[in-house]
């Protein structure tokens, strides 16, 4: 469908729907949004860097009717940008992304906005953590159709990168030396630069095609961890509690607020952690603890990426953050 007829279209359904508030309120976040990414503020030190924040299948997500994302089709939200990280080291003048998403093409200019060194276009290394669709098809941006690149370099565990090497049209990345795929190992420190390290831990998922990590980010003065998905907290072999003590951030799957988003569905039979459920379990650690977690990875009918909301303000006011997009974290 075209640009023109879609301009007929929108305004008859806009005139049926009479969340007029819910409209206006989308509309206002969108020029805020568009001024907020213009220009990006450039990074300093080693610091990470916000891409994105919602689930693999973006907001709006396709076919979705509901009032979540009835208006985002005709008025787009530019800040709703599947979930990434960016790392950036501007004494080693090095940039890492983390995921390669749907949303890859914006993702990796905004990264290189973020630096404050002659760059070039596309990441130092691209780091996956598992074969779900918003986590790794924006490797196709580095392939024939698009720039064809040269030798990208991107880190993969061993499972995921066989998926990657076996599987067209992914195996053709590889064949054409668009990508080198370089094996990491579960719990085994990466040395990025004298004063940067990563470390991926597998986490419980469905792992249909590939393993799940999840990955320690070391800087030479903070660390953080970065878990955009998980099975319950329960499932895993390593008590996050923990692991957000040691770690100065921690970025942790919010794919869903509460059980209302899935029309009242049992949560314990949904393989994430919601944010109810999250809340709980954090709820008696010191708030210094609770200030390290920033809820990212959200599906589009959560609540809490409209930061106004009820849900999104009894997140902040319980002590806990909602990662926003274009936030940067010095490490
Ligand atoms: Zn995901
Ligand atoms: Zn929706
Ligand atoms: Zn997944």
């Amino acid at each position: 469908m075209n640009k023109s007829v879609l301009i007929l279209i929108f305004p008859l359904l806009f005139s049926c729907n009479n969340n007029e508030d819910q409209h206006t309120k989308n509309e206002e976040k969108v020029k805020e949004t568009t001024q907020k990414n213009t220009p990006s503020p450039k990074v300093k030190g080693v610091s990470l860097v916000i891409l994105g924040t919602i689930q693999d299948a973006g907001s709006p997500q396709i076919g979705c009717t509901k009032e979540c994302c009835k208006s985002l089709f005709e008025n787009p939200d530019h800040s709703r940008k599947v979930v990434s990280l960016g790392l950036i080291d501007t004494k080693n003048k090095k940039k890492y992304i983390f995921e390669a998403t749907p949303d890859f093409i914006a993702q990796t200019k905004s990264l290189k906005n973020f630096c404050d060194f002659e760059t070039k276009e596309t990441p130092d290394g691209t780091f996956l953590t598992h074969a779900h669709i918003g986590h790794y098809t924006g490797l196709m941006y580095f392939g024939k159709e698009a720039m064809n690149a040269q030798d990208a370099a991107v880190y993969a565990m061993p499972k995921m990168k066989s998926f990657l090497e076996e599987n067209g049209p992914w195996s053709q990345l590889v064949k054409n030396q668009n990508i080198t795929i370089n094996a990491i190992e579960n719990s085994t420190p990466l040395q990025l630069t004298d004063k940067l390290e990563v470390t991926p831990t597998i986490v419980p998922h469905r792992d249909e095609f590939s393993e799940t990590v999840g990955y320690t980010i070391t800087g030479p003065n903070k660390s953080a961890l970065f878990i955009p998905d998980i099975d319950k907290w329960e499932k895993w072999d390593i008590n996050i509690i923990d692991a957000i003590r040691n770690v100065d951030y921690a970025f942790l799957d919010a794919t869903f607020y509460d059980g209302e988003e899935i029309n009242n569905r049992n949560i314990a039979d949904i393989p994430h952690p919601f944010i109810i459920e999250s809340m709980e379990k954090f709820k008696e650690l010191p708030l210094e603890e609770k200030k390290k977690i920033y809820f990212i990875h959200f599906n589009h009918t959560n609540p809490v990426i409209n930061i106004e909301s009820k849900q999104a303000k009894e997140v902040i006011k319980n002590g806990f953050n909602i990662a926003q997009i274009n936030s940067i974290f010095k490490l």
